[in-house]
């Protein structure tokens, strides 16, 4: 169909348009188990192009009702998030600038990679807190539009939470900067006769007249990422409207984010790690409760197979942490003799305290650590903050090297990431393991602990028909008891093509129409990538699953 439009998309862009097979193919896959070729891969210059773009969409979607824009940043969804038979819009190449530091914010172009911006950031002593354990390979488009969180949400929340502005352009082809208003500064927006003014109006008013509704619909856990977040946009006590709360997490299903400006907080001078070794599910959840009122910037856990696979890993661990194979070997000897003496591990916990003043820290490490030894907790305090990377390594790799590294069989997310309430966990887990168990779903776990939420990713071969049949029968099933916990089906990666059919197991079909709404009035002719966050299709999904285990 292309070829139709093609060279009439090549003038109203400045950036490069690509159609190679090679370019085709590497842009049809992102960490999710799905395939989907696009027909043109294009790689905006500046704002104006995407705006170019989206005008070019409009003029042109009457007569080709498909075409669609899916913007990607570095690629690293697990849900088909940044997928699309259409247009694929890359920001990695050109948008990639990095604004002034300032004492706690600072302006960033969606496709700058989080590795590159952390390492400006840190330099000025700051971070962006919220960032995921693929932080290495994944961008800050996708961090905003997934609502990332990672190690230290914890303690910092979720991207969204530090998102203080954005450009956006809209379905009107035009970019728009979004803020938290004050009352004052809404209704002057609202007053506005164009697009912006109809957009504010529309949204207001939604979520004015359903505003009880929408605010029982928000998830009772910790973190979530499913759905609009419609609860967090309009404060009624406090009087403020913050559309960035719609866009964020919104997976580029309402207009493309340009730019954005986050928010950075200062990283503590010191951190130290303490491991704990559990033999059962139950110590976990009596472990969560006990360092929680310890205050840690991270508390997370992987189980016994995500260990002994990083164990079988060694060399790459090694090789990710510039480290040499035999020191690294032989830095494992105190784990060894806990081995030893207790067995090997079923999870470990990994609890990470931060300090600026390396005296305050020693006080609490030593408090921690005897609480532990009273509760009979086995654990190793590490020497150093560098004695503790071994581990943040594994954490963070294990799906990575999970993913690259397993013949025959491929890393399986479709149930990657729930979380619920950590004092459900002793009732939700041995429910939950009995459902795979079931269906022969064999689980790595590793997770959030602290927060309850939990990446199951199994390892399966999805050449044969009867195991890719077991994905929505298992995930039915999962979202199904999820419902029943309250939880959440997604803390943090987002809903894409493998979760938005189950958005009904956590909202009621009021809500549901909601978001749709919210769809209609941002997007109403469905150009931006369409099938995400509403309008599920599991059938489609289905057929667009990669059939080759790599
Ligand atoms: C090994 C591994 C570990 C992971 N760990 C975590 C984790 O701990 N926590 C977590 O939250 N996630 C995790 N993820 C999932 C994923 O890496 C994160 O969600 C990440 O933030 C996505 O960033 P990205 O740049 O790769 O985005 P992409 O995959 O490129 O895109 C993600 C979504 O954002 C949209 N998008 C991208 N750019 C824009 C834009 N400019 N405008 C509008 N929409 C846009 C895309 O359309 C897509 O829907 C992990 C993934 C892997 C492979």
């Amino acid at each position: 169909m292309s070829d139709v439009w093609i060279d009439e998309l090549k003038k109203v862009v400045k950036g490069d348009v690509e159609l190679s097979e090679k370019v085709l193919d590497k842009y049809s896959v992102d960490a999710s188990i799905f395939q989907l070729k696009p027909e043109v891969v294009v790689f905006p210059k500046n704002s104006r192009d995407v705006e170019s773009l989206v005008s070019f969409i409009n003029s042109k979607k009457e007569r080709f009702p498909d075409l669609s824009l899916t913007a990607r940043a570095g690629g690293t969804d697990m849900t088909g998030g940044c997928l699309s038979e259409s247009i694929v819009l890359s920001f990695t190449k050109y948008f990639n600038k990095i604004g002034n530091i300032k004492a706690k914010s600072v302006d960033v172009e969606p496709g700058v990679y989080f590795r590159d911006f952390e390492k400006r950031t840190l330099k000025k002593g700051l971070i962006f807190p919220t960032y995921p354990a693929s932080k290495s390979i994944c961008a800050l488009g996708g961090m905003i539009s997934n609502n990332s969180g990672g190690e230290k949400s914890i303690h910092y929340g979720k991207t969204a939470e530090h998102v203080l502005k954005l450009k956006v352009v809209l379905s009107d082809g035009k970019e728009y900067e979004f803020k938290k208003l004050n009352r004052g500064e809404l209704n002057l927006k609202i007053g506005q006769k164009d697009f912006e003014g109809q957009i504010y109006r529309e949204i207001f008013n939604l979520i004015d007249k359903n505003y009880d509704e929408i605010q029982k619909a928000r998830p009772k856990v910790s973190k979530n990422s499913a759905g609009y977040y419609l609860w967090d946009v309009y404060d009624k006590k406090k009087g403020t409207f913050d559309l960035t709360q719609l866009f964020t997490g919104s997976q580029g299903t309402l207009g493309i984010i340009t730019s954005a400006e986050l928010e950075l907080v200062k990283k503590k001078k010191h951190s130290r790690l303490v491991v704990c070794f559990l033999n059962n599910s139950k110590d976990l959840v009596r472990l969560v409760n006990l360092a929680l009122p310890y205050k840690p910037e991270s508390l997370e856990t992987f189980d016994e197979k995500t260990l002994k696979l990083s164990m079988r890993f060694m060399p790459e661990i090694a090789k990710k942490m510039k480290a040499n194979i035999f020191s690294l070997f032989f830095s494992f000897i105190g784990e060894a003799f806990m081995v030893l003496k207790s067995g090997f591990p079923k999870f470990v916990v990994l609890v990470e305290l931060n300090e600026d003043d390396p005296k305050k820290l020693s006080k609490r490490l030593i408090s921690l650590s005897k609480r532990f030894d009273l509760e009979e907790i086995n654990h190793l305090v590490m020497k150093s903050e560098k004695a503790g990377e071994k581990y943040w390594t594994i954490r963070r790799e294990s799906f990575n090297l999970l993913r690259q590294k397993v013949k025959g069989k491929i890393a399986t997310p479709f149930i990657d990431d729930f979380a619920v309430n950590p004092k459900d966990l002793p009732k939700f887990f041995p429910e939950l393991l009995k459902i795979l168990e079931h269906y022969g779903v064999e689980p790595t776990l590793i997770g959030h602990a602290g927060s309850g939420n939990f990446h199951i990713i199994p390892l399966m071969d999805l050449s044969k028909a009867s195991e890719r049949a077991k994905i929505p029968v298992v995930s039915e099933k999962v979202y199904s008891l999820l419902g029943k916990y309250n939880g959440t089906i997604t803390a943090e990666h987002n809903d894409g093509l493998i979760r938005t059919p189950y958005l009904s197991k956590m909202y009621s079909k009021k809500v549901l129409s909601l978001f749709e709404k919210v769809k209609d009035i941002l997007d109403p002719k469905d150009i931006f990538n369409p099938g995400k966050k509403v309008h599920g299709d599991m059938k489609y999904a289905m057929e667009h699953i990669k059939k080759k285990n790599d």
